[in-house]
């Protein structure tokens, strides 16, 4: 018996789900996607571990997933790919056999035109079907002051309410570069969030709808580099969680839903910690990222003399070698490195059989 139901999980039920992760100390790895091979790697690896998971597009997946070669330019790629993904996974997640998170990354005030489109054709499939695409969009208006930055994710989080959509928002910076976005030489102070912060969101934000999560920053950074080049705080996230729970009069419990961005060559110790602060997601992309590569890396290397040409290998002159060059061969090892990774992330977040 199952704990949750397979298919895309949204409005209460993912707010039951993250209390799940936060009763129960563990974390949900946010898995990036840019195509049906990640999707369905991501799927496909949460029910070898039977755990939900959190499949999540940003705006250069959404875009590569419409296509590369579109105009993008009033963001309708970006909207095309992110809702094309999301049908994909509602017609085959209950076939996985597992809960899925449908959620966006990162999208600052530049971008919201992305959102707008996402939730004006959330809008009439809500009134068609019910419920919503996507469980859950993130703003990250960090680059703004506090008060405008909960200003703004107030606004959205009325509007996904009605379609029982969650947010994520961010505090503090998380630094280093992804999907174009440069913070490798911001303030450093910035990349560290202040407990009133996030009380201040907290507040605000529980007043509209508790299906809100906080990604805060506490030296976190995209991407992976030199050990010692990250100098992570999780103490922040404890503190913040102290703080809040205080505040509440609800000492000793950890109202505040935490996600982990910039999660990547993270120490175990480091993982362990923020679980028990409260987090209940991990962002997962660049070590993705690089599994992906090397199955492609590897397949190359291993048949280097099987794809030279389209015939003639070394079992003989008059081969063809099509069955070597077929890419859903090349793409297949490349999902199997994906799955053997990310089974160790869902082994790393405590994340095995949670939904037995
Ligand atoms: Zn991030």
């Amino acid at each position: 018996m199952s704990k949750f139901p397979a298919g895309v999980v949204y409005g209460q039920q993912l707010i039951d789900l993250y209390e799940d992760a936060k009763a129960n100390g563990y974390a949900l790895p946010g898995v990036n996607a840019v195509g049906t091979s990640t999707v369905n790697a991501i799927m496909e690896t949460a029910a070898k571990v039977e755990s939900p998971v959190i499949v999540q597009l940003s705006f250069g997946g959404g875009q590569f997933f419409a296509g590369k070669s579109l105009e993008n330019g009033n963001f309708e790629a970006s909207a095309a790919g992110c809702i094309s993904a999301a049908l994909h996974v509602h017609q085959v997640a209950e076939m996985y056999g597992v809960p899925v998170i449908l959620h966006t990354d990162h999208c600052s005030l530049k971008n919201i035109e992305w959102i707008d489109r996402l939730l004006d054709y959330q809008e009439s499939y809500y009134e068609r079907y019910g419920k919503p695409l996507f469980s859950s969009h993130m703003l990250d208006l960090s680059e703004e002051s506090i008060e405008e930055n909960i200003d703004v994710c107030a606004k959205y989080l009325e509007r996904m309410s009605k379609l029982e959509i969650g947010l994520e928002i961010e505090l503090g910076i998380t630094g280093g570069e992804e999907d174009g976005v440069d913070n490798s030489d911001v303030d450093v102070s910035k990349l560290y969030t202040h407990p009133s912060e996030v009380f201040y969101a907290y507040e605000r934000l529980s007043a509209i709808n508790p299906n809100f999560t906080v990604a805060a920053a506490f030296g976190n950074v995209h991407g992976v580099y030199k050990p010692g080049n990250v100098k992570l705080s999780v103490e922040i996230l404890k503190n913040s969680q102290n703080y809040v729970a205080d505040q509440i009069d609800k000492t000793g419990t950890k109202p505040v839903s935490f996600v982990f961005h910039g999660g990547s060559g993270s120490s175990q110790d480091d993982i362990r910690k923020s679980i028990e602060y409260g987090v209940i997601k991990m962002n997962l992309d660049t070590d993705m990222q690089w599994a992906f590569s090397a199955g492609v890396r590897d397949y190359y290397a291993q048949y280097n003399e099987y794809v030279a040409t389209q015939i003639g290998n070394p079992d003989g002159d008059d081969l063809p070698n099509k069955k070597y060059y077929d890419p859903r061969k090349v793409l297949r090892q490349a999902e199997e490195y994906f799955v053997t990774r990310l089974e160790e992330s869902f082994a790393d977040l405590n994340c095995i059989g949670r939904n037995k």
